[in-house]
C-alpha cells in the first residue's frame, strides 16, 4: 500500500469573490497565488490562496458561487477548515479578526493545543491552530501580515461521518492515514511526517449534508507524481470507490473519489506547480487559464466580476 503525503488543498464554496478576497488575502493575509476559473464551470472563479509560493498544502481555494443557498449541515461533509499559526500567535489574531469585525469564539484546547474558531463572511467555520509542525513554509513579504504571525498552511479539516468505521478503515487501509488520538468526540487521523489532518466525529442521527455557500466542496491529498498517483487510485477502486480519470489541472494532475461516508476527495500531484505559466514575483495578478480555454479567453474574463487584493494593514 503506498500512504499519501499528507494534505495537498482545501478547496470550499464562497460567496461574492471580492468579499472571499477581502477576508483571506486581506483580513487572514493570505496570498492570492493563483487567479483562474473553475474548470467545469468557467463563468465562476478558483481563487488560491496560499504561502508566498503556493507550498503544496498551503491552498486553501474557493469556487465564489453566490447564487448558490446556505449548505445543510450534516454527515457525509467536512465542516470545518484548520490553518496552521506559530505556537504563540493566536493573541495577535484575535486582536485582528477583532478590528476587522470577524465572528470568533473563544480559544479552545483540541488534541492539546490552543485553537481559536471563527466563521468567514460566508459561514465557513474555520479554526486558526497554534502548532508548529515544522513544514515547508515561504513566507510573502509583501503582505499584511508579520512574518512571525503568518499562516504556515492547512492543519485539516473536521468531518461529520454517518458511520466512522466505515471511513477509518478506508483512511487507514487504502490511503495510509495512522490514528492520531482522540478528544471530546473527535477521532484524529493523519501522518506523523507531514501535515494534514482529519478529526472524525459519528454523527448517525443528522441527516445527510448539501454543498452550499460556505460548504467545502473537497479535500486534497498529496501524491508525488503521476506513478504515484495511479498506484494510490488503484487502491482506492480496489476498495469501492469510483475514481475519475487523471485530470490535468496544469499546475497539478488531479483523481477524484469520494471516501465512503460521503466526502469528496482529490489525490493531486505536487507539481509541476502555480509558477508554470506565472512568473513568482506575479502569482495571482492576473486571470490564468488552462490551455484549454485560451481561445474563449475574452468572453470569460469579460462575464467576470473584477476583484482586486486589499492591502490591510
Ligand atoms: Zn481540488
Amino acid at each position: 500500500m503506498r500512504p499519501v503525503n499528507g494534505i495537498h488543498h482545501i478547496t470550499a464554496i464562497s460567496g461574492k469573490a471580492q468579499e472571499n478576497v477581502d477576508f483571506y488575502a486581506g483580513v487572514l493575509g493570505m496570498r492570492l497565488v493563483k487567479k483562474t476559473v473553475n474548470q467545469d464551470d468557467p463563468g465562476t472563479y478558483h481563487l488560491f490562496y496560499a504561502d508566498a509560493i503556493g507550498t503544496p498544502g498551503s491552498d486553501l481555494t474557493f469556487f465564489p458561487w453566490e447564487q448558490l443557498a446556505p449548505p445543510l449541515s450534516g454527515h457525509g461533509l467536512a465542516v470545518e477548515a484548520s490553518l496552521e499559526v506559530p505556537s504563540r500567535s493566536l493573541p495577535f489574531w484575535a486582536t485582528r479578526l477583532q478590528k476587522y469585525g470577524v465572528t470568533f469564539s473563544k480559544l479552545e484546547k483540541r488534541f492539546g493545543k490552543d485553537v481559536l474558531p471563527l466563521v468567514d463572511p460566508h459561514g465557513m467555520r474555520v479554526a486558526l491552530v497554534a502548532d508548529e509542525t515544522n513544514r515547508p513554509f515561504e513566507p510573502w513579504t509583501d503582505g499584511p501580515i508579520p512574518v512571525a504571525h503568518q499562516i504556515r498552511g492547512l492543519y485539516g479539516a473536521r468531518l461529520w461521518e454517518r458511520d466512522v468505521a466505515e471511513t477509518t478503515a478506508f483512511l487507514e487501509k487504502t490511503l495510509g492515514f495512522q490514528k492520531l488520538g482522540h478528544d471530546e468526540g473527535w477521532t484524529r487521523y493523519g501522518f506523523r511526517n507531514s501535515a494534514g489532518i482529519v478529526d472524525l466525529r459519528e454523527s448517525p442521527s443528522e441527516r445527510r449534508g448539501r454543498w452550499g455557500i460556505g460548504a467545502i466542496h473537497h479535500l486534497a491529498w498529496r501524491v508525488d507524481d503521476e506513478e504515484h498517483q495511479l498506484a494510490v487510485r488503484a487502491q482506492v477502486e480496489k476498495a469501492g470507490p469510483n475514481a475519475t480519470p487523471v485530470i490535468d489541472r496544469f499546475w497539478f494532475k488531479s483523481v477524484y473519489f469520494k471516501e465512503p461516508g460521503g466526502v469528496l476527495f482529490e489525490l493531486a500531484t505536487d507539481g509541476p506547480g502555480f509558477a508554470v505559466d506565472e512568473e513568482l514575483a506575479a502569482l495571482g495578478e492576473s486571470l490564468v487559464l488552462p490551455p484549454f480555454l485560451q481561445p474563449h479567453r475574452e468572453a470569460i474574463a469579460g462575464a467576470l466580476p473584477n476583484i482586486t487584493v486589499p492591502r490591510l494593514a
